[in-house]
């Protein structure tokens, strides 16, 4: 239908165009709205043809999902992200998607580095009390160095500090704020071990070695992060070349990640007090085997995990950030963060974080960073090498959505994007201009809230994207 084709409102109309809108808008809960047209413009005579237009829609728009991974900003695309996650880690983990399966017989770990501890917390043991003491010690404040609870799941005292005074709040705000350089420095650190463990220089190990992963960040309820990362070895081309010729092991590996792990050092400071801190990891450091022999349902805590687990812890991080701690996605100020219901402790963090940004402008951008509790870096990273790509795999879902007929074995990194089918001699224009954001009226916008409540309770392995197939 052309716009000159547009007929009134009448009730059986609006119930259409609500249908239609939130279709079309996948079921976001706050898509973006555009208007404008695709154009085919033919190169030698210059004539246009039009493609696609929002005019044709009902409603004259076209809509754009928001693609937000937070489930608590839009549940419909946070599962999409949720499964898109899913997907390029098992993919990095044990091949698929063009991604040969040969990468799960590589050495491999799945690491967690901890950050150090701060000051001492409440937490959940796997039994007995959160501190058990028998001489009841207090602080210098006075303040119990114990606790006897048994703090459940989800109880909101977990991760709260048994003194704030006590507590090092500037030595945890900086350790986050530093946290991606810890990191860098850790995965340079690892590649140095391998290459004095295979006799060899850096530069004749990374010919012969390039080392694979994926970094995932998870806010634990003290406020910290945790990375999670799969690593792999892989041969100097990647997953795709043939494997590494050095004889490294699994075990090599998770040897070289416990003492990069654990020489890593970051000195910060001198602030204008005086102060200076010297970073590290957390002395808590987990590698886990991966093998697709494991049982997918194994036991937390368990040696060896299955692919599909790993992929579907991780993917579950990914959808939140900061959101138990009564955090909105921005924060901008300490009072911003009270009048919100923020836990005490982060009202803490946020309010070292705001004046630490006063300390100049190297900790100026803290400011931003106030709603992730003072961490800049992304919820995940990987290397180049590592898997597909989240952009791959959505290009590769527009490509099965337009011609259902592709081979789902497909290499979906050979899949081309949106401008692959424009016919030769053509050139695509496109000319949109943003119209709003979410639904034109209320019932649109409500029908969507339904659809993001269903998508709310699947999981993301039987997650039926399109590039799944
Ligand atoms: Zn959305
Ligand atoms: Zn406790
Ligand atoms: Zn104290």
């Amino acid at each position: 239908m052309s716009a000159s084709q547009v007929v009134p409102p009448t009730a059986f109309f609006s119930e259409v165009a609500i249908d239609d809108a939130v279709e079309r808008a996948g079921q976001c809960v706050r898509p973006v709205r555009l208007r404008g047209a695709n154009l085919l413009v033919d190169t030698r005579t210059g004539e246009v043809h039009e493609r696609y237009s929002s005019t044709n829609e009902l409603d004259g728009h076209t809509y754009v999902r928001c693609g937000n991974r937070r489930a608590s900003v839009c549940p419909t695309c946070s599962h999409e992200y949720k499964g898109d996650a899913w997907h390029l880690l098992v993919c990095g983990l044990a091949g698929g998607k063009g991604v040969p399966a040969a990468v799960a017989d590589r050495p491999c770990t799945f690491a967690t580095l901890t950050a150090p501890s701060f000051g001492a917390v409440h937490g959940l043991r796997q039994k007995g009390p959160c501190r058990a003491r028998r001489d009841k010690p207090v602080c210098v404040h006075g303040r119990p160095l114990w606790c006897g609870r048994r703090h459940h799941q989800h109880d909101p005292q977990l991760g709260q500090p048994l003194c704030w005074e006590c507590y090092d709040y500037l030595g945890h705000v900086l350790w986050q704020w530093h946290a991606p350089e810890v990191w860098r420095r850790f995965t340079i650190a690892l590649q140095r071990r391998l290459a004095a463990k295979s006799g060899m220089s850096v530069t004749a190990f990374r010919k012969a070695c390039k080392i694979s992963y994926s970094k995932v960040v998870e806010f634990q309820a003290r406020g910290l992060i945790h990375v999670h990362a799969p690593i792999r070895l892989d041969g100097p081309d990647g997953p795709d070349g043939s494997p590494c010729t050095l004889a490294l092991t699994t075990s090599d590996l998770e040897d070289a990640v416990r003492h990069a792990a654990s020489s890593v050092r970051l000195d910060v400071g001198p602030l204008r007090d005086g102060t200076s801190y010297r970073l590290a990891w957390g002395r808590q450091l987990d590698c886990r085997s991966i093998s697709g022999e494991a049982g997918r349902d194994s036991e937390r805590g368990g040696r060896v995990v299955h692919p599909e687990q790993v992929a579907a812890y991780l993917a579950k991080y990914l959808t939140k950030a900061t959101e138990d701690f009564g955090l909105p996605a921005r924060v901008r100020s300490v009072s911003h963060a009270r009048i919100v219901g923020a836990s005490p402790h982060a009202v803490r963090i946020i309010d070292t974080a705001s004046r630490l940004a006063r300390e100049g402008e190297a900790y100026a951008r803290l400011r931003d960073n106030l709603a992730t509790l003072g961490y800049r870096g992304h919820p995940i990273t990987k290397s180049r090498a590592y898997s597909v790509t989240f952009g791959q795999i959505r290009r590769a879902r527009r490509a099965f959505a337009r011609d259902p007929g592709l081979d789902p074995s497909a290499d979906i990194r050979e899949v081309l994007d949106d401008h692959a089918d424009v016919p030769e001699g053509f050139e695509l224009v496109s000319s949109w201009r943003y119209a709003g954001r979410g639904y034109l009226d209320l019932d649109q916008a409500a029908s969507a809230v339904r659809s993001a409540a269903i998508s709310r309770t699947r999981e993301p392995g039987s997650h039926s994207s399109a590039a799944s197939r």
